[in-house]
């Protein structure tokens, strides 16, 4: 299981890389790539100690494995078996469980015609929902920041026997990859994370360079899937907690008031930003893709039910009008859904999908 032909390259110099059973060697500047339980470790950034609780696990929608010892956790899950292991860790009906397993978390796969030529890039692929779907249909690096997350989903892509995956442990920021050779890149529920590895610096900026990472490994006519919340989320005006960060209204503020109120209310700066429609096309386009094409997933980018295009404002109320029912959904909101114009709702929508591509041509 090693991920069918890919080219690795060093994050910190560009150099190619020998692969070894303990370490991958870096044959530009000589650096040594720890290989623990199965997984590289090719990271560059804010190292996440496996025995430290990243920061974002401490968000309850994060979906990541915390543990305060990884190794007995990982020897738990080979003895007895993923499901089992994380079964114990977190309920056998909890939803994280769910979110492990739930075949619609790849719902917008039929947005593609993937094959099982494809090479996939699953891009903080935290327990696998995603990427150990997805490599039942093709190859599939699954990248993580985490070790404990990687080395899981190493070991649970062993147990489901699936034929191409490998996982590793890098920052979105610095793909350890050549360019040019993904037919297909996914980020859902981690392009939010992506400043966490990077304090220091603006988080936009870094959101932006993990989106040029990603059109850089593409092949041209490559495509890549994004599922992320909207900044501008109805709910949030209604007073709902920013689902990041916990924090009533930050995502709507202006950016400096924003970062007072985080550095007032936790002591840290605001990194986990989420964005309006606009603006994550804005990001794209500037990374350099184009065909961005916008989609409302409902009612959750976890569980994908529906998969509504935002620029098809006649589908849009055929959903809310035949779809939407009004017993799953909070009053206020619905009547939000209800009676506004299809082009305020889909500005406000919570869960937004975007399919792009990377030009053709270049
Ligand atoms: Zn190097």
């Amino acid at each position: 299981m090693t991920g069918a032909g890919i080219i690795y390259q060093c994050p910190w110099c560009k150099g190619s890389i020998d692969r070894g059973k303990d370490y991958w060697r870096c044959q530009g500047c000589g650096h040594a790539f720890e290989v623990r339980r199965g997984v590289p470790i090719l990271d560059i950034g804010v190292k996440q100690k496996a025995e430290h609780q990243p920061l974002w696990a401490k968000s309850p929608s994060s979906g990541s494995i915390t543990v305060d010892d990884p190794d007995k956790f990982l020897d738990e899950v080979e003895q007895k078996g993923w499901r089992v292991a994380l079964g114990n860790l977190w309920g056998a009906s909890s939803t994280a469980l769910m979110r492990t397993v739930a075949a619609n978390r790849v719902a917008w796969k039929y947005l593609l015609d993937i094959n099982n030529s494809w090479k996939a890039l699953d891009i903080g692929a935290g327990t696998g929902g995603v990427a150990c779907q997805l490599a039942k249909e093709c190859s599939v690096v699954a990248l993580e920041k985490s070790w404990c997350d990687a080395a899981f989903m190493h070991l649970r892509a062993q147990q489901e026997n699936l034929p191409s995956f490998q996982a590793i442990v890098a920052d979105a920021t610095s793909l350890p990859f050549e360019p040019n050779q993904f037919d297909l890149a996914t980020m859902v529920g981690a392009l939010e994370w992506v400043p966490f590895g990077w304090p220091e610096k603006p988080p936009r900026e870094m959101q932006l360079q993990a989106l040029r990472e990603v059109c850089r490994i593409l092949k041209p006519g490559g495509s890549f899937f994004l599922g992320i919340e909207n900044g501008l989320y109805f709910g949030y005006f209604l007073g709902l907690p920013e689902v990041h960060t916990n924090i009533q209204f930050i995502s709507l503020m202006d950016k400096k008031q924003a970062e007072i109120l985080s550095q007032d209310l936790r002591g840290r700066p605001y990194l986990e930003l989420t964005h309006s429609k606009d603006e994550y096309i804005e990001l794209f386009k500037e990374a350099g893709f184009d065909e961005i094409q916008p989609f409302w997933l409902y009612p959750d980018y976890a569980f994908i039910h529906y998969i509504i295009p935002l620029d098809r404002p006649n589908i849009i109320k055929y959903f809310i009008a035949e779809h939407l029912d009004p017993r799953d959904t909070e009053p206020s909101l619905y009547r939000f859904y209800r009676f506004l114009d299809p082009s305020v709702v889909s500005n406000h929508i919570q869960f937004f999908g975007f399919l792009a591509q990377r030009p053709k041509g270049k």
